[in-house]
């Protein structure tokens, strides 16, 4: 039985080319970046110059990424951006600890985020007293709960560029021209606090074309293992103007804010899969708009949950009084692999934060599957999926109606 894998939302496989390019890395090049003779010079260029092709990818240099381990390492490391007071951070103590601070009433939420986020993002938001904008229906950024929520202490407002849930895309430009009003505002009155926009772009890199200096934007967030690189590598954008808190302290490697020996392979393999996906960015973009059709055509008995304003990879259904872990299960018995949502929650059986956010009741939610399609799919294995899902669907139905 072959596998038809749907859920490349969470993980991809890496490309033979990209495989290809990392090797010699392990082997012959293995030398520390670091070190003063002639071959590690040549494998600390060969560093630079993989992070300048993951940087021109989002109309920024080498020097402006931070490469981490993944992207939940990213998004921790660009909530070192908020303010430092004391020389700790005071946000990073749990909430009980600031139960009695008198300072408490006096310092509004400083972070806005969007309700929908990763986990990566939400629970150190979360954890830093940060507040959540809503989203509307469709998944959308609900533009006037931001406005509504920014205040004059607010520091950072974090929204993802693509949602690993639903594949919504965010307008950016947009929120960018709300922030850029609101630094204009707050320049006439004196007033001299930050206001940094982050976005979680790991869904988004390989599909979607991006400039962080365009959108407004002062960090990204970008994950190698989204778009057929090697797990484990991620990066951090981070304007010129904006300053961290070391992630790790030691060798002073990422411009000190991420000591530890370069992760060599990892990121030449990080480059050639931004490489490949720029190349077919277009092409691929059709095929799934044109795979998405035909699912949408011939699966019978859904709600469609992500209609709108969504990259066309992301297929969300909600087989309302169906248990969608059942249906997992029963899919995989075929050899058809999906998801309800995100893997890390799905794990530990946590009802999806975003379907919730966009107002889907607990039996929807319970019923919805996510199909992420990607570069292992064939149109010939979306007339197959449909039909085996059909079939496990009407024979679910059948089992619960006896
Ligand atoms: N952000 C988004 C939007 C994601 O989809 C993921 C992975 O699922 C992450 C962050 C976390 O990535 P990683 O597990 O590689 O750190």
């Amino acid at each position: 039985m072959d596998m038809i894998y749907l859920d490349h939302a969470a993980a991809t496989p890496v490309d033979k080319r990209v495989l290809g390019a990392m090797e010699p890395y392990f082997t012959e090049e293995f030398f520390n970046p670091s070190s003063p003779y002639l071959p590690a010079k040549k494998v600390a260029s060969d560093y630079e110059s993989a992070k300048a092709v993951i940087a021109h990818a989002i109309g920024a240099k080498a020097s402006d990424l931070v490469i981490t381990a993944g992207a939940t390492e990213a998004n921790n490391l660009a909530f070192t951006a908020i303010s430092i007071v004391d020389g700790s951070c005071r946000r990073l103590l749990p909430r009980s600890a600031l139960a009695g601070d008198p300072l408490r009433r006096h310092h509004p939420p400083t972070i806005l985020y969007l309700e929908t986020e990763h986990d990566s993002v939400r629970r150190v938001a979360e954890a830093l007293g940060g507040e959540a904008i809503k989203v509307l229906p469709n998944g959308v950024i609900d533009l006037k709960d931001l406005k509504a929520k920014i205040t004059d202490e607010t520091e950072m407002i974090s929204v993802a560029l693509v949602n690993n849930e639903l594949g919504t895309i965010q307008p950016m430009a947009e929120i960018a021209e709300i922030i850029r009003e609101v630094k204009l505002d707050r320049m006439k009155r004196g007033i001299k606090t930050q206001l940094l926009l982050h976005s979680d772009a790991s869904q988004a890199l390989n599909l979607l074309e991006i400039n962080v200096a365009r959108m407004g934007i002062d960090l990204m967030t970008l994950n190698s293992a989204k778009i057929y690189g090697p797990k484990g590598v991620g990066a951090l954008y981070v304007s010129h103007d904006v300053r961290l808190r070391p992630l790790t302290v030691g060798g002073g490697q990422e411009n000190g804010l991420r000591s530890g020996t370069e992760n060599v392979t990892g990121v030449i393999g990080f480059a050639k899969a931004v490489e490949l996906a720029k190349e077919h960015l277009n092409g691929n973009r059709k095929k799934y708009a044109s795979f998405r059709k035909i699912l949408l055509d011939e699966l019978q008995g859904y709600e469609l949950v992500n209609k709108k304003h969504v990259l066309d990879n992301f297929v969300v259904l909600c087989y309302n009084g169906i248990d969608a872990e059942r249906l997992i299960f029963l899919l995989e018995e075929k050899g058809v692999y999906v998801a309800t949502g995100a893997a890390c929650a799905a794990s530990k059986g946590v009802r999806s934060h975003v379907l919730r956010a966009i107002g889907l009741t607990e039996s929807q939610i319970a019923g919805s599957l996510r199909i992420s399609l990607g570069e292992t799919n064939t149109e010939e294995q979306m007339h197959e999926v449909a039909k085996i899902i059909n079939e496990v669907v009407s024979a679910e139905r059948g089992r619960i109606n006896e």
